[in-house]
Order: C-alpha cells, then sequence, then structure tokens
C-alpha cells in the first residue's frame, strides 16, 4: 500500500518553473504545499513597488518590472498556453517599438502578466497552499519522507517528492549533502547577472512612445520606457525607466556597491539619451543570477527526477533558458512525477 506522505510533494520555488509544476501535479491528484523565500510569489516575473515622495509632501506609489520585462512564446505548447492565458486575461499581448518607431529587434510578440509580472505566477497557484518567507535550507528523509528545514527549524515534514524549482546555485545549496554530483552539475550550468537601474523622471516633455530599446555602449543592454507597457499605470508626469547594465558589465561590476553602480548606470543613460533625466527617485537591483543563456541546458533532460529518493529539479538553466524554458522545464518534471504529459 502506498504510504500517504506518496502523494505529498513539497514545490520549493514559487517562479514560473515552481507555480507551473504545483499546478500540474495539484490537477494529476497530487496533495502539493509550496515554500518560496520571497515576500511574494513570481521569482524573476517581478514587480518592484516602492513608495515616493513628491515635493509638496504628497506620497505615491510607483512600480517597475525590474526583472523579465516579458517573454515570447515560440512552442506551439507554450504557444498555447500563453493564448490561454491571454483568454483569462492573465496575459496582454506586447509588441514593442524601438526609438524610431520599429517593431523592437524580434518582431515575435510578447506576453506580459497583468496588471503586474507576478499575476500569472498567482493565478497559478491561487488555490494552492503557499508559504512565502520561507527560506529552505535543509532537506532530510526519513521513514516518514522528506522533512523540509529552515534556520535549523523544521518547516514542513512528511513529503513523498520534493521539487527544487530554484536557481542552480541555490539549488546546488540543498543537493550538496543528498546528491552531489547533481549539486556539482548544477553549479556548472551558466547564469548571467543583470544590474538593474529603476527610476522615475520628470516626463515634461517627452512625447515619444516607444517602449523597448537595445544599447550596445558597453554598459547598457537594454532600456524600457515601463510606463509605456500595456496595462501599466504611470504616475502623471512622470517616466517610468528601467535600464538594464549588459551580462559582461553586470559581472564585472558584480561586487561592486549599489551606489557606485547606479551612479554609472545613470551616466550611461544621460550618455544614451543625450542629455541627464531630471531624476525623482532612483535605485537599483543586482541579479545575481538574471537569465539562463539561450540554449545553455543540462544535456539533453530538460528536468531530474530521481524516482527513488523523490527528488527532482527544474527551472529555466534546465529548460534552455527564459520563461518558456523554465514552464517546459516544469512540464518534463510534473510529467516525470506523474507519468501523464500535463499539456
Ligand atoms: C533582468 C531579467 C531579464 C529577463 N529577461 C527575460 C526575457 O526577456 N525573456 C524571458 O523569457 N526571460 C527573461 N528573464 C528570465 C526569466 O525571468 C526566468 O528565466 C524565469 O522567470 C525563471 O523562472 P524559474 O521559476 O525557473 O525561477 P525563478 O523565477 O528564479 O523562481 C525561483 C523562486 O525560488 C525562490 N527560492 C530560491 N531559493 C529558495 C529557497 N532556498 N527556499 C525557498 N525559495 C527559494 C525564489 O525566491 C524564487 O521566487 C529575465 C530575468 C531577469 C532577472
Amino acid at each position: 500500500m502506498m504510504a500517504a506522505s506518496a502523494s505529498r510533494v513539497a514545490v520549493i520555488g514559487a517562479g514560473i518553473a515552481g507555480a507551473s509544476c504545483a499546478r500540474w501535479l495539484h490537477d494529476a491528484g497530487y496533495a502539493v504545499q509550496v515554500f518560496d523565500k520571497s515576500r511574494g510569489v513570481g521569482g524573476r516575473l517581478s514587480t518592484r513597488r516602492i513608495d515616493w515622495t513628491d515635493a509638496a509632501g504628497v506620497s505615491h506609489q510607483a512600480s517597475f518590472d525590474h526583472g523579465a520585462p516579458g517573454f515570447q512564446a515560440r512552442s506551439p505548447a507554450f504557444a498555447a498556453f500563453a493564448a490561454r492565458a491571454h483568454a483569462n486575461g492573465l496575459l496582454l499581448p506586447w509588441q514593442p517599438r524601438d526609438p524610431a518607431g520599429r517593431a523592437a529587434a524580434d518582431a515575435d510578440t510578447w506576453w506580459l502578466p497583468a496588471p503586474d509580472m507576478p499575476a500569472l505566477c498567482r493565478a497559478l497557484l491561487q488555490d494552492l497552499p503557499v508559504q512565502t518567507q520561507a527560506p529552505i535550507d535543509a532537506l532530510h528523509r526519513d521513514a516518514a519522507g522528506w522533512r523540509l528545514a529552515s534556520a535549523g527549524a523544521t518547516v514542513a515534514r512528511e513529503f513523498g517528492a520534493v521539487v527544487l524549482a530554484i536557481p542552480p546555485a541555490q539549488a546546488a545549496a540543498l543537493l550538496q549533502p543528498l546528491a552531489p554530483s547533481w549539486a556539482r552539475q548544477a553549479l556548472a550550468l551558466p547564469m548571467l547577472p543583470d544590474w538593474t537601474l529603476m527610476g522615475l523622471a520628470s516626463a515634461a516633455g517627452d512625447a515619444s512612445d516607444w517602449q523597448l530599446a537595445h544599447s550596445s555602449d558597453g554598459v547598457l543592454a537594454s532600456i524600457i520606457r515601463n510606463h509605456g507597457k500595456p496595462g501599466r499605470a504611470p504616475l502623471a508626469g512622470m517616466a517610468h525607466w528601467v535600464a538594464h547594465a549588459s551580462a559582461d558589465w553586470s559581472a564585472r561590476h558584480i561586487e561592486t556597491p549599489a551606489a557606485v553602480v547606479q551612479e554609472a548606470l545613470q551616466q550611461a543613460l544621460a550618455r544614451w539619451f543625450g542629455q541627464a533625466q531630471d531624476w525623482h527617485y532612483v535605485t537599483v537591483h543586482r541579479w545575481r543570477y538574471a537569465v539562463a543563456p539561450a540554449g545553455a541546458r543540462s544535456g539533453t533532460d530538460h528536468c531530474w527526477w530521481d524516482a527513488q529518493a523523490g527528488l527532482g529539479v527544474c527551472g529555466d538553466a534546465w529548460g534552455g533558458g527564459g520563461v518558456e524554458g523554465a514552464w517546459g522545464s516544469a512540464r518534463a518534471l510534473a510529467a516525470a512525477i506523474s507519468g501523464v504529459d500535463p499539456a
């Protein structure tokens, strides 16, 4: 007889990989519980909310999509998922234009979760038990199944399987005592960093309506008019800028203090615009593990699954990069665990 714990699955990580895997396993009859160390779900599908007080002392909230600016769907399966999410009001189509009014770089439609980037993961997880602010730092296996621990205390126990849907370096830390060869392989998966600037500047005199520009100045990779994206509500009179440093520049400055990085990115933006912006608020965020390079993957597998131990790993680095790769990796793992392809 199957132990009651066999159908209980702990999913660590509530980004698109963890949320998708949890949803599919729940729909296949598993009792799923999700854990994420952050305050909310979504992972790198993220929107930063800030409080900003204007010169008259009035406080406002502004938001910036400071992780993935959106994503594209290339495989028929992921395109069908995006179309369903669009029909359900969860995704908006986005065809960003560059400052010359052309479709930006790649003409494929982008998809944008609405009203903010985590909305897609929130919807996938809406009726599932999710524990946020739950950093899992150790996994133990005993006769009753898997036990999850944080800072020396047990957070949850008696799971038949554990899914790690977290970036490779974080997965490696959990895998090291359990599956050292997987830990080594995870650490070998490439991930690129990204220093990201978010800023509110006066929009006086700005009549343009482009949304996405690319730069090859050696510092910046892309500049996004966040307030021009569909479904985003800008503060009146304010431009909401998000600028991503290139992976090379970010890697070289990964340990540089945030204040120094902010100054360098503001200067690069001033050169790019041809004039300094009238900034009202600026901050930077360091993504140590922002993107898995396209095509990077763990051999031919889109995920790792050890059926005997009840231990699985998925995420963008295993699935070929990006939101689509993370989703595809989660799909492969849900199929391996349940024996049914969920798509
Ligand atoms: C700046 C930037 C730009 C990007 N641009 C694009 C783009 O243009 N197109 C595209 O497709 N993709 C883009 N991406 C990548 C895309 O966002 C990711 O590939 C995708 O969101 C990864 O999903 P995931 O579920 O695998 O991981 P994540 O979204 O990283 O989710 C992992 C979750 O696990 C949690 N976690 C980690 N460790 C633990 C732990 N020990 N215990 C509990 N919880 C834990 C984290 O808090 C996080 O919520 C971009 C990302 C960034 C940061």
